[in-house]
């Protein structure tokens, strides 16, 4: 009898066990299943608001649409209750921050008296001046000044203006009028840096700059009609610039690069050697280096900054 009394204890024993040890498993399950939930809507959330950061800095720099209105719409598209975010545009004008909060409920925690947990996401988007460009870069400087939107800008001067046989053309990656035409057809893939020097291309070149500028305003076939302002970003009318110190050079010489610039280029004006290049200066953002110190040339970047 005795013995028979140890083994029921024995079994006793092993039930109770078993019932801790199926409790603390279960235990460490829901954890871990609330916590992977939680970590799931937290990539989310992230991703919402740097989203929502990055397009509404965009439309603050283009100043076409309210930037909190668009905020609110990307955060809605991507899963996130606006009411849950504090967006503000920043003090300078030249960014957008948003603030998520968002509170999740657990499934199975509860169980062990924890109902909720927190979420947050904070992302700064700001706008930026471009230091460097790596593509697409058309063989036309123009010197530093005060940009107005819209405005038409002379690329490329006509014979008999210009200064001391330069005429607005650099030589990138190369010179003279074959690599000339290339670069204005398809741009130079080359880095170019604000400070780095550029050597410009002497001579007139009528021809192989009315065929090429020509060419890129009939590949334009947006309808309507790109204008300085609605234009499609990649339209072939588009072209990126480099801004200079000054181009009062003699001959082929080393100019400083300032910055870089976005046009509308219309079709060439004036016979033969007076072939002139003129451009409407636009907004627009490229890839490339950013800087918060260089001045704005209207050509910007959107980066994340928090
Ligand atoms: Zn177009």
């Amino acid at each position: 009898m005795k013995r028979i009394n140890v083994i029921r204890s024995r079994k006793g024993t092993t039930l109770v066990l078993y019932v801790i040890m199926f409790s603390v498993i279960a235990a460490c399950a829901s954890i871990v299943i609330d916590i992977g939930v939680v970590a799931y809507k937290k990539a989310d959330t992230v991703k919402a608001t740097d989203a929502a950061a990055l397009a509404s800095a965009q439309s603050l720099f283009y100043g076409d649409e309210n930037p909190v209105v668009v905020a609110t719409e990307y955060l809605e598209k991507n899963g996130v209750d606006p009411d849950d975010a504090q967006i503000n545009i920043l003090d300078d004008g030249k960014g957008i921050s948003i603030k998520t909060k968002i509170e999740v409920s657990y499934l199975f925690a509860k169980l062990l008296g924890f109902d909720s947990g927190e979420i947050k996401a904070n992302a700064t988007a700001k706008v930026m001046g471009v230091t460097s460009v790596f593509k697409d870069i058309r063989p036309f400087a123009i010197e530093d000044q005060e940009f107005e939107f819209g405005k038409l800008y002379t690329l490329k001067e006509g014979g008999g203006s210009g200064s001391n046989g330069n005429y607005g053309c650099l030589a990138l990656g190369g010179s003279g009028a074959c690599n000339y035409r290339f670069n204005i057809l398809n741009g130079y893939d080359g880095e170019l840096k604000v400070g780095d020097y550029v050597e410009t291309e002497p001579g007139n070149m009528s021809n192989p700059t009315k065929s090429s500028i020509n060419e890129l305003v009939n590949d334009c076939d947006h309808c309507p009609e790109c204008t300085y302002s609605s234009f499609d970003p990649e339209c072939s009318r588009i072209i990126t610039v480099v801004i200079v110190d000054s181009l009062d050079v003699n001959g082929r010489s080393s100019v400083q690069i300032r910055g870089f610039a976005s046009f509308l280029v219309k079709a060439v004006t004036g016979q033969g050697n007076k072939c002139i290049v003129e451009g409407y200066f636009v907004k627009n953002i490229t890839q490339g280096e950013l800087s918060e110190g260089q001045k704005d040339y209207g050509l910007t970047g959107v980066r994340l900054t928090e």
